[in-house]
């Protein structure tokens, strides 16, 4: 649900590249007909392959840019974006390479650890410390996160941290990115020790249907994490607290009251100590659920332009995106689930000698659990992400139509673009592949072109919110410069 760049989430309308031929299997697997567990793996993995290395060779035959020329700032001009600097268009093309080969390793390394034997012998280990069944499995997962987590560390440190610094776009220290890391093993760890009993026992209870019963504790499961992630875990990493800027928090929580959100639910989060770049999002769940601004957005952007990001926020918390994400994200867990449960049987029969186990419901299954959901989930992203480019999309709408400022808006989308290192209009293959958000190229001839209350037309999302002064007549200051 973030502003920029993010996560993804699914929705059909958005039509699949030729490209990319679902085979029939695929439609077995959602309409849960029977079909054999070899040949439903040899197509999964080969779409999946397939979709893995297409952005590496994928060259950029799109346009450059909306427009040539400077990033325009006229108050009535509609705003252009210049064509990418030579050092965003390295960030695009080795990021798309990084992305396929991060998506390699994390097939390999579980990949590895299963068929070596390896994750056996990890369960030997996790028997001696655990002895009982609960800490069996508490101990095995500690251990496999804690050495993969020591396997990726290279990685994670080359693309969160090295490559970061080299493009300009990180303030981050040595020693936080030491500590965030540390915690982040903490949180994963410790949850999936507190949850991963959950699956297994249901493996055991019942080994025909553990994948839907599994599947539908992903929704309740995704809600809790969403409840609990701002209190306790952000936190962790950053500090939250009411806006800092007393004069823009009551411009802004003026632009919130008109949706109907309470000042409460708006927080700062001091995102400068790590980046460099400008966002935004929505999360939490309930009396947890909010609207963070980083403060690098406040600093770096005008006025106008944080109350359109802030529009923009308002409507996915308006529009309920936070609870339509964990409908599709445990649609999805759901289907790979399934995927998990028909493609198993066959890999247990033909390779259990091997991996030193015959039995899913055993823990030393967990990195082969893991290759196959990520395996079926590559297979799922483009339609998490065509569904979440829609509700980002539609946040865009939103935001237009509560502060009819066209100008702010498409002008923080090329401030953005610009030093962000944005990419103007991705191959439409990296779009379906990865793209969370729609390309700021268009974004920013949306953003320019969208204004039904100019001739009275019908605002699709009007009834949501009380109408009331424009921003543009509220808030503008000359030239929109930054504050
Ligand atoms: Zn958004």
């Amino acid at each position: 649900m973030s502003f920029q760049g993010g996560r993804a989430s699914s929705r059909a309308c958005v039509p699949v590249s030729p490209t990319f031929t679902f085979p029939r299997d695929f439609v077995s697997v959602v309409l849960g007909c029977g079909i054999q567990g070899y040949t439903l793996m040899k197509w999964w993995v080969i779409v999946a392959f397939a979709m893995l290395f297409i952005p590496v060779f994928a060259e950029d035959t799109a346009p450059a840019a909306t427009s040539t020329g400077d990033v325009s700032t006229a108050q009535a001009e509609p705003v252009m974006l210049p064509p990418p600097s030579d050092e965003a268009v390295r960030f695009y093309r080795t990021g798309n390479a990084l992305w396929g080969f991060r998506t390699l390793w994390g097939l390999l390394v579980p990949a590895v650890i299963v068929f070596t034997g390896l994750s056996a012998r990890m369960r030997t280990v996790a028997q001696r410390i655990g002895k009982q069944w609960f800490f069996v499995i508490a101990a095995y997962v500690v251990l496999f996160t804690l050495l993969t987590f020591l396997i990726d560390l290279p990685l994670s440190f080359y693309s969160d941290y090295v490559r970061m610094h080299d493009f300009g776009l990180s303030n981050q220290t040595f020693g936080k990115w030491v500590y965030d890391s540390i915690m982040q093993l903490g949180v994963v760890a410790f949850t999936a020790a507190m949850f991963l009993w959950v699956p297994y026992l249901l493996l055991r209870k019942s080994p025909k249907r553990w994948w839907l019963y599994t599947g539908l504790l992903m929704y309740p499961f995704f809600a809790f994490q969403l409840l609990v992630s701002p209190l306790w875990i952000d936190p962790l990493f950053n500090t939250f607290g009411p806006m800092k800027d007393k004069a823009l928090e009551a411009k802004i929580l003026a632009v919130a009251d008109r949706a109907g959100i309470e000042g409460s639910r708006v927080f700062e989060v001091d995102k400068s100590i790590d980046t460099k770049a400008y966002n935004a999002y929505v999360t939490g769940m309930f009396n947890s659920k909010r609207i963070v601004l980083w403060d690098t957005t406040i600093k770096g952007l005008s006025e106008p332009q944080v109350l359109y990001v802030m529009a923009h926020e308002i409507g996915h918390f308006v529009l309920g995106h936070t609870y339509s994400g964990i409908a599709v994200f445990g649609t999805l867990y759901l289907i790979a689930f399934y995927f998990v449960h028909l493609s198993s049987g066959w890999i247990l029969r033909r390779y259990g000698n091997r991996i030193g186990f015959n039995e899913l419901s055993d823990i030393a299954s967990y990195p082969l659990m893991i290759l196959l959901i990520s395996i079926a989930l590559l297979v799922l992203q483009p339609f998490a992400l065509a569904y979440n480019r829609h509700q980002e999309h539609e946040a865009d709408r939103f935001g237009l139509e509560l502060t009819q400022d066209n100008h702010a808006a498409a002008s923080a989308f090329a401030k953005m673009y610009k030093d962000n290192l944005g990419y103007p209009n991705p191959h439409p293959i990296i779009k379906i592949l990865r793209a969370s958000h729609p390309p700021l190229g268009e974004r920013v001839d949306f953003c320019n072109t969208y204004k039904p209350w100019a001739d009275g037309s019908a605002m699709r999302y009007a009834g949501m919110f009380q109408p009331g002064p424009t921003l543009l007549e509220e808030t503008k200051t000359p030239e929109g410069g930054n504050r």
